[in-house]
């Protein structure tokens, strides 16, 4: 087993990923490639390149460092910086990833996505702030990408996170063999579940792979009387409909077991800057952000069913929001 992973970031005072104060720990590399996806640079397994083509000055070193010829040879400043730019620094085709652009860049325009961590790094950096988990019953959640994608890391991770006393919170979309999933559920306090969407080929178009799977695990996670909590992303036109959040009530009231509750999560596109530097396409960039307030009616049927429910996701009883 490899003794480090790709960590694409360690974010600390996060308030709507699990009881209190959490950091959040986001593995690179995920199965699934959904249409929304708020950390892009978390899908691939590979580390990758943001060019912020608004730090770049175009001085051109990057051109002469890199080998492959796969950088764009600089541009008048001027065209390079509005935001409907489609220009491209980096041909993604052709670089192989030497990071040697990256190397020349003095002005931080190239960034690499993704570190090699081990685990006693990471959990240095959680533990820097165990006296705020202490205050608010807080922890580490452990979130990607896809933590059973590294799941070898992730279960070591866990144990170690455990051993030395954190509360610990598991973000999964639950793709993952029954045997995986439950090699890291066992060292988590608290599962934090993706549920995205209950027809199998809407799942398929907008996340790449099928539900099958994701709802068998979601039911034997309830069965086994794992404290989880179902998080959906609810994203305009595709599941905010008053029909899918009945179904998906009832759907969730059927498990064999509790779930503890259900967080909807409206749509937001922070992102938006992600995707930019990435050099990618995003097919979202045009969808409205969502108002809390349009979710007031779907949650209900949640709290109909007896299923506690929030907008948001806040760990904090008064509800408060991350900034
Ligand atoms: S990482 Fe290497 S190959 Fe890729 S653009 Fe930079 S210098 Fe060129
Ligand atoms: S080295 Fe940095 S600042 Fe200069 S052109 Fe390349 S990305 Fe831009």
């Amino acid at each position: 087993m490899c003794d480090t992973c790709l960590v694409t970031d360690i974010q600390k005072f996060a308030v709507n990923d699990g009881p209190g104060f959490r950091t959040n720990v986001f593995l690179k590399g995920c199965p699934l490639s959904c249409a929304w996806c708020h950390n892009p640079e978390t899908i691939s397994r590979e580390p990758e390149i943001f060019w912020k083509r608004r730090l770049c000055v175009q001085c051109g070193e990057c051109l002469s460092a890199c080998p492959r010829d796969a950088v764009a040879p600089p541009v008048d400043p001027a065209l390079s910086q509005p935001p409907e730019s489609r220009y491209r620094k980096i041909d993604r085709a052709k670089c192989d990833r030497c990071m040697k652009c990256v190397d020349a860049c003095k002005y931080g325009a190239l960034v690499v996505t993704g570190r090699p961590m081990t685990i006693d790094e990471i959990l240095f950096e959680v533990e820097q702030d165990r006296p705020f988990y202490d205050n608010s019953g807080g922890g580490m959640t452990l979130s990607g990408g896809e933590p059973t994608f590294n799941a070898d890391f992730a279960e070591k991770l866990l144990l170690e996170a455990k051993n030395r006393g954190l509360h610990v919170a598991l973000d999964t979309n639950g793709f993952a063999s029954w045997e995986t999933l439950s090699r890291l559920v066992q060292h988590a306090d608290v599962v934090l579940y993706d549920l995205k969407h209950l027809d199998p080929s809407a799942h398929r178009e907008k996340t790449g792979v099928d539900n099958a799977l994701i709802l068998e695990n979601l039911a034997r996670l309830t069965g086994s009387g794992t404290e989880v909590w179902v998080r959906i992303p609810v994203v305009p036109g595709y599941n905010d409909s008053l029909a899918f959040h009945k179904e998906a009530a009832e759907f969730l009231a059927k498990l064999p077991g509790k779930i503890a509750r259900v967080d909807l999560l409206p749509f937001h596109n922070w992102c938006q800057d992600k995707y930019d530097w990435l050099g990618i396409d995003w097919p979202l960039a045009e969808t409205q952000a969502m108002e809390p307030s349009m979710l007031e009616i779907p949650i209900e049927f949640y709290r109909a069913k007896g299923i506690p429910a929030t907008v948001g996701g806040s760990g904090f009883e008064d509800g408060r929001e991350a900034s």
